[in-house]
């Protein structure tokens, strides 16, 4: 007698489900169909990851959104320029910058040894970069680096004509 190659399996969503292992070898089979048993069925799998797909997709527009806000309420509450560049960057340029200058006033200021007057000249450098393919690079700098970025991006020795460009 063969071994079976058609074996129904109990799904852990509770789904039954016969599926044809002829593919596996003989010896493969029964293990194989065990760990069928620890599974969702296809559809119910798809079904879960759809869904969750759908959620990220939901809580990162929902999450950007309001990094969005954040980022508005701060470019008005400090007078920040508005960014140049490309239409569909300036959004996340925007977000970065915001997320970027808090980073840095967290540690420089409120973690760090730095007072409000360090701090306000910062600031006024941050105005002065208004590129915003700049920030987009800098989205994974550490706040603590900001000063010396900054420096180098507004660093007298470029061609002052049109120098963040
Ligand atoms: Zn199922």
């Amino acid at each position: 007698m063969a071994v079976r190659t058609r074996w129904t399996v109990d799904h852990s969503c509770g789904h039954q489900v016969e599926h044809d292992l002829s593919a596996r070898p003989a010896d493969r089979r029964a293990g194989f169909a065990r760990w069928l048993e620890d599974r969702d069925c296809s559809p119910c799998w798809k079904a879960a990851r759809d869904t969750s797909t759908a959620g990220t997709r939901e809580w990162l527009a929902a999450k950007r959104a309001k990094e969005q806000a954040a980022a508005s309420a701060w470019e008005e509450q400090y007078a920040m320029p508005v960014l140049d560049g490309p239409d569909k960057a300036l959004a996340w340029a925007s977000r970065c910058r915001h997320q970027l200058v808090t980073a840095a006033y967290t540690t420089l200021v409120v973690e760090g040894f730095w007072d409000e007057t360090d701090w306000a000249q910062a600031e006024e450098q941050v105005r002065t970069v208004t590129r915003a393919g700049w920030w987009l690079d800098q989205r994974d700098a550490d706040g603590a680096d900001l000063p010396e970025l900054l420096a180098a991006a507004t660093d007298a020795d470029r061609p002052t004509e049109n120098p963040y460009h």
